[in-house]
């Protein structure tokens, strides 16, 4: 079976490195690039933390696709260079895995209708942590019968998007089932703004920043008498590992974008 041909964009970030580490250890994948937006013409491995990888780094997109020629282009950088990488992969017939968060409803409807011109499939993942995949499905599950729901997601003081992608996502699906309602009492008043978090279809999104975090979320329930907490931990990057592989498998098979692993997750 041919290798899956693989560049990552962005491997010296904190995901980046993970997934050229996930590269080195699975069987079927071979990274033949990087894309950097600094080191153009080195060798990864004279970056430090990569001695083992002797592949090139490239910092312009279109001389990186047209050398190549990778099936697979995986994205952990920023929303703005994460758009852009995704587009310019997907016209040249290359499939986006993004992990990149931050994107915005404009983004993807841009992405879904090139998926479809260029009949190539890009997934578009907020959290690769399957374990967090599953507490959005349970809380989806939960929402049917419990209207009153709070999210809270804590992260890393680098983080540069809020709320987190997957807490847009828990409430996005959350808001397919429950019936739309403003919480809390109707005449309440913030007395500092913002101290009730973000409005998603009359639910709270809280967004905690804090050093020593990697990615945490408790969705919670409230009810007459009892509640229901969700909570998902991720204790480091490798965490995400698992996902990004799956993805990779699965962007092969399909030709259209997926918001989510949860949409192909059985
Ligand atoms: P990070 O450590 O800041 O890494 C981002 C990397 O991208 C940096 O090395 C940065 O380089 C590089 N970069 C910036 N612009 C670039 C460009 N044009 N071309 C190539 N590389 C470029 O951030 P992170 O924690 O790895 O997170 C990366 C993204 O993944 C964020 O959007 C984050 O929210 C998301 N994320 C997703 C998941 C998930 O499960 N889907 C989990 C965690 C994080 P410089 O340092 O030189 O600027």
């Amino acid at each position: 079976m041919n290798k899956v041909k693989i560049v990552i964009a962005g491997p010296r970030g904190r995901m980046g490195k993970e997934a050229v580490y996930l590269m080195g250890r699975t069987e079927n994948f071979e990274l033949v690039a990087v894309l950097d937006h600094k080191n153009e013409g080195k060798s990864l491995k004279e970056i430090e933390g990569f001695a083992s990888y002797d592949v090139p780094v490239y910092t312009d997109i279109e001389k990186c696709l047209q050398t190549e020629k990778p099936d697979v282009l995986i994205d952990l950088t920023t929303p703005e260079f994460g758009m852009h990488h995704a587009k310019t992969a997907l016209s040249y017939g290359v499939r986006p895995v993004v992990g990149t968060t931050g994107f915005t409803k404009e983004n993807l409807a841009e992405l879904e209708k090139l998926c479809e011109e260029m009949n190539r499939g890009c997934i578009i993942a907020p959290n690769f942590a399957l374990g967090a995949v599953l507490m959005m499905k349970f809380s989806k599950m939960a929402a049917r019968y419990f209207a009153d729901v709070e999210i809270m997601e804590m992260h890393h003081d680098q983080k540069l998007d809020a709320p987190s992608g997957t807490a847009v996502k828990t409430a996005e699906l959350i808001a397919e089932v429950r019936e739309s309602k403003k919480q809390g009492h109707p005449d309440e008043k913030e007395t500092i703004p913002g101290a009730r978090g973000a409005d998603f279809d009359g639910m709270r999104i809280h967004s905690t920043r804090l050093p020593g975090l990697i990615a945490h979320q408790q969705v919670m329930f409230g009810s007459d008498g009892e509640s229901l907490t969700i909570r998902h931990d991720s204790y480091n990057r490798a965490s995400f590992m698992s996902g990004v592989k799956f993805a990779v498998e699965e962007v092969l098979k399909v030709n259209v974008l997926i918001y989510g692993l949860e949409n192909i997750m059985e």
